[in-house]
């Protein structure tokens, strides 16, 4: 077996949901920007077929859980009925409120529609994880967030990386054919193969030279946190909540809705950083919806430290955790001193495939410490829960 064939990732979806320790997992990425009332009714599919927990994913995307075997039928049904378009053709990312981002460079969407469409016949041949994201730039920048093929904007024209080596530089009217000619170049390698591995097997000095590219810019930069109020080009606020562990429950989000409502947000938007932008705010009401939010428990404040803190649903929602991960980083967020924290409720790691500055993960023997790793990571050591905090505090100290 090649290596371009030895890995496969499913992919949740609304008519496929995975499943994970705690239910079936949707996952959808709505194609517009979310009406209060679309929201609410999110909130309400989340309560009547799942576990009432709505998440708000990494890269920006909505989740629900908890769903169950008899739930799932209809949910998709369920969800156009709420007026909630989702792709069609194969997925592409765009950073949020394109188009009224003051400091964009482009608007993205235009291109993204253009990759999405084009390449609609190559999803069943392309690896279900396989991504593209088209980056506007600006204040919601991208950066940082992994993708089989991203797209920036750079001087001359647009910026292509591929699974995050810098690619090369071309007009912004070839974009699209260049993109989708690399996913059918990624399709032919099989329907497992990655951005990476192709990378690795054809070197991306050939891979340039086949397509006739500038040379490449710089790896574009870390992304931004939309948490907080950020001024738009139309003249309104928009109000960024970051979600504690990327969840809220159903009640406290039509809490949130309720006060959105009465401060006159029109739209909400999924953004990645596990948060929400509030749309269509006057400065005033931006604040004081701020302060409710807070007040709802939302994170409104960019240097909150639990901003920095992973955790998956633990235990008890999750049958293989051996931890209550949510109790155990709420007490260990003061701990921390800005580092990052991941509390895995065991190895798979699903709320954070990257590595942490400090990673506790859920062991049958215990809990597993990891430094600069992953879940999956040997532990520099294993202690009883019990005993965590205290061993933190002296390790940190
Ligand atoms: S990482 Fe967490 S949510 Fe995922 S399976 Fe393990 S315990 Fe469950």
């Amino acid at each position: 077996m090649s290596a371009l064939s030895m890995r496969r990732g499913a992919c949740p979806s609304l008519p496929e949901p995975m499943q994970t320790g705690d239910g079936l997992l949707a996952r959808l990425q709505p194609l517009a920007p979310l009406t209060l009332d679309q929201l609410a009714g999110l909130a309400l599919l989340a309560a009547e077929r799942g576990n009432g927990i709505l998440e708000v994913t990494a890269r920006g995307k909505l989740q629900l859980r908890g769903l169950t075997p008899a739930t799932v039928p209809g949910l998709p049904e369920a969800v156009a009925a709420l007026g909630i378009d989702v792709p069609q053709g194969f997925p592409v990312e765009v950073s949020a409120l394109a188009g009224r981002d003051p400091e964009g460079r482009f608007d993205p969407r235009p291109l993204a529609r253009a990759i999405s469409e084009r390449a609609a016949p190559l999803v069943p041949h392309l690896a279900p994880k396989a991504s593209v994201v088209v980056d506007g730039g600006g204040l919601f920048r991208l950066g940082g967030l992994k993708a089989d093929i991203a797209v920036s904007a750079a001087e001359g024209g647009l910026s292509l990386t591929l699974a995050g080596t810098p690619f090369g530089v071309m007009e912004q009217a070839r974009a699209a054919a260049v993109v989708v000619a690399l996913l059918q170049r990624l399709a032919a390698c099989g329907p497992t193969a990655r951005m990476a591995e192709l990378v690795a097997a054809e070197g991306i000095e050939s891979l340039r030279a086949a397509y006739g590219l500038a040379s490449p810019v710089a790896a574009p930069g870390e992304g931004f946190d939309p948490v907080g109020l950020h001024a738009l080009s139309d003249g309104s606020v928009a109000l960024g909540i970051g979600l504690a562990f990327g969840q809220v429950r159903a009640a406290a989000l039509a809490n949130l809705i309720d006060a959105a409502r009465r401060a006159g947000v029109t739209e909400v938007e999924p953004a990645a950083g596990r948060a929400l932008l509030l749309v269509g705010l006057t400065p005033e009401a931006a604040e004081t919806l701020r302060a409710i939010a807070a007040g709802l428990g939302f994170l409104t404040d960019a240097g909150d430290p639990r901003r920095r803190v992973f955790a998956c649903a633990g235990r008890p929602a999750c049958a293989s955790a051996r931890l209550d991960t949510h109790e155990l980083a709420a007490t260990l967020v003061p701990l921390l001193g800005g580092r990052d924290l991941h509390v895995s409720g065991c190895p798979k790691g699903c709320a954070h495939p990257a590595k942490a500055a400090l990673t506790i993960v859920g062991l049958d023997e215990g809990a597993g410490l990891v430094v600069e790793g992953t879940p999956r990571d040997v532990p520099a050591r294993i202690v009883p829960p019990a005993r965590l905090r205290e061993t933190i505090e002296k390790d940190l100290a």
